[in-house]
Order: structure tokens, then sequence, then C-alpha cells
């Protein structure tokens, strides 16, 4: 089908919440997407942080079509294997001590609430508060609408379920004076995504822990988008040398299948009683087994090593860029997690971007973000490099 049949059927019949990129995918390879003319373009959005393997890669695609041979879903009702091993992994890799599966970013934020809920009810009744960050982005539920503060997502929805409290992130005295013993849970991103690529610092970090313990409140890092390798670690808050109560994963978990899920430590998980919670589909045997080539393909191709190298040398070609045009304001972010922040509104640069062969988007009107796939190599960048270079030097200032 072409483009203009295409969007006029979409427009007519899928529901319209998506403002979609005037641009039609039909197949992918490495870190290439292409259109339906065959025209090609190198992918640093990897289907908003979800590819991370690129697309197609060939361990994932085994595990997957190996395992529909037997078994695609069971429920829960029953005991399999690949969840149980995922499980392990994930345990391994983390420190932390149980994992619960479900199939996307906002439900596990979802339950990573109902635990700093069930948590707080064994000290009082009103101990009710979610401390969040302005420029937050945990999902669109009604309670994850709840702690998301960034392009008004929450306005029409109001009431909420929850009572949040908005803090500055990296602003430690808000911080300390907004956590008190009514505080149910810190929930923090350590590089916001859709708030425009925010990076948290270690000593914020820091703090958060030290007064989520003083007040018996739980730490939650929502790892849904910079998680799993994004910022060079497994987890984005390594480096800070914290240990969160709770972690929520999704994006690039399922290598591109649907799966969320919320590490938790024993004495979280001990909370948790029968029936307590639940997901039909949490963790079916294909999605498990995806997930497990994923974070073993990570393993052995050393890609976190990759993204460090590759990362590093990213940034220095888009601060060269930045000393020549006097537009960009900032480049900001960790590992395969970047923005470049313009002086004045991004417009439509991503769109023009896309046109020359390069996928990205733009967040918090003025931020041009980029997630690159975990394989991009140093002559992916200079292809990249190459289309900013050519869109930029076109633009009057
Ligand atoms: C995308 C995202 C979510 C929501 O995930 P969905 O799978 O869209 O529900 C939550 N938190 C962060 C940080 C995200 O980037």
């Amino acid at each position: 089908m072409d483009l203009l049949q295409l969007k006029e059927l979409d427009d007519k019949y899928i529901l319209n919440s998506y403002k979609r990129y005037p641009l039609q995918l039909v197949k992918g390879e490495g870190v290439y997407v292409y259109d339906e003319n065959g025209k090609k373009y190198l992918d640093f959005l990897s289907g908003i942080a979800v590819n991370a393997l690129g697309y197609g890669h060939p361990r994932v695609l085994k595990a997957i079509k190996d395992q529909l041979e037997f078994l695609i879903h069971t429920s829960n009702l029953f005991y399999t294997e690949l969840p149980v091993r995922l499980a392990c992994k994930l345990s391994e890799i983390s420190g932390m001590n149980k994992v619960f599966f479900c199939n996307s970013g906002a439900e596990a934020n979802e339950l990573a609430i109902k635990l700093s809920r069930l948590n707080a009810k064994s000290f009082s009744e009103d101990k009710n508060v979610l401390i969040c960050m302005k420029n937050s982005f945990h999902g669109r539920t009604m309670a994850t609408l709840s702690v998301t503060k960034s392009n008004n997502y929450a306005q029409k929805f109001l009431p909420l379920i929850e009572t949040p409290a908005f803090v500055e992130l990296n602003n430690k005295d808000q911080l300390a004076q907004a956590v008190n013993d009514k505080t149910a849970c810190i929930i923090i991103e350590t590089v916001q995504g859709e708030g425009g690529i925010n990076v948290a610092e270690k000593e914020y970090l820091q703090l958060a822990r030290t007064l989520a313990d003083k007040h018996n409140a739980l730490l939650v890092i929502d790892d849904v988008q910079a998680g799993l390798g994004r910022t060079g670690d497994y987890f984005s808050f390594e480096f800070s040398g914290i240990k969160p109560d709770v972690i929520t994963l999704a994006k690039p978990l399922g290598a591109g299948l649907p799966m969320g899920a919320v590490l938790m430590t024993e004495k979280v998980a001990s909370l948790v009683k029968y029936g307590d919670h639940g997901s039909t589909f949490g963790a079916n045997c294909i999605v498990a087994a995806s997930a497990i080539a994923f974070l073993d393909v990570i393993e052995e191709e050393n890609l976190l090593d990759n993204i460090k190298i590759v990362s590093a040398y990213l940034f220095e070609q888009l601060n060269t860029l930045k000393e020549r045009y006097s537009f960009i304001k900032e480049v900001r972010g960790r590992g395969f997690i970047l923005g470049i922040e313009l002086a004045n509104l991004a417009g439509k640069l991503h769109l023009k971007l896309m046109q020359e062969g390069l996928v990205c988007n733009c967040t918090a009107e003025r931020v041009i973000r980029f997630l690159p796939p975990y394989i991009t190599t140093k002559k992916h960048v200079d292809e990249a490099i190459f289309i900013m270079d050519k869109v930029f030097s076109e633009i009057k200032t």
C-alpha cells in the first residue's frame, strides 16, 4: 500500500492518539530500516529504545522460532522453564531477589506503586505520598500518570488516584524537604527519556537512598528506557553505587516483543501474598525465549563495552557539531540515551533528519533524542553525523 492510502485508512480506523511521522516502514536489517520504496534509513531511535539489538538479530530469531514449535502461552497457573531461567539471569545481573513479569513499562510501574502502598500500609494508613520528579515519565495508566510530569499528559484526566509531590531532579534541598514519614516511595528515572534526556547526579541518587531508608519509603528506579545496558551498564544507576528497593524494566527486555519486569528485594517481595497481583500474559514462553537471547547476546558480543566506546565517539562528534552550529545549546545523556538541546523549538528538524535518512525523534519540544541500537559502530556514527551536518548546514539562523 502506498503511504497516502495507508494514512487514510489509519486515520479512519485507528484511534487518533498518535501523531505519526510521514514514513511507512516495511523491513529492518541490523541498524537500518526500509520504507515501502526500498529507501534505507539509519535507525537511531530503535523503536523508542526497544530494538536494542537492531532488526533481525539471528540469535533472537532462532530463540523465537525454536520455542514456537513447543509452546506460546500456558498462563501463569503452570510451571514453565524459560521465565524461570530469565528470572535467574535478571537476578544475577541486578543482585535483586525476585522478579514479576508483565507486558509493558506502565504495568511495571503500576506494580511498583502497589508495592509502595503495601510497604506504606505496614507503617501507617496515611503514608501515601509519592515523591516524583518534574519532567518525569512513567506511563499512561491512571496510577502512572499520577507520577508523570512531562508534557501535561495527566491534565485532562484529573483527579488521579495517587498523591504525588513533584520535586526538581538533582535539587537536593527540595528532595530533603519533600521526603518525610508520609512518603510511600521516591520514583526516579536515572536518565529522564521523555522529559528531555536529563541525567540524575550520583549524589542525588545517594541522597534519595538515604532519605528513603530514614523514612521507611521505597526507592523505585524506573529503568524502563535507560536500563538493561543502554547507559553502558546493565542498570542506569550502577555508577552511583546505590541499590534500589524496586527496579522497573520493559522497553528492550523482550528484544522487540512486549515484556515488562519488576525486580525487587526480598524484603519488598515478602509483602506480596498470593493473589495480590497478576497478569494473564506475563512472561509467555516466546517472549521469555526472546529476552534470554537478548541478555545472552549482550554478554557474548560484549555490547556494554561497545556502547561505552561508541558512545564516547558519538558525544565527541556531536560536540564538534555543537561548536560549529550555535543553535545547539547542549549535548547530554549517557551511553546510548542522548539528546541535543536546541536554542529554539526543534520544530520539524527531526523530520528533516528522517527525510535525509536518519531516524530520531524530538522530546521536550527542543531536544533531538537518539537511542541507537547497542550494535551501533563508529561507522554508523559517521553516517549519522554526516546527515546531521547536511541538515544543520541548511538551517538559516
Ligand atoms: C516508555 C516508558 C514508560 C512506559 O512504558 P510503556 O511500555 O509505554 O507502558 C515508563 N517509564 C519510562 C521511563 C519510559 O520511558
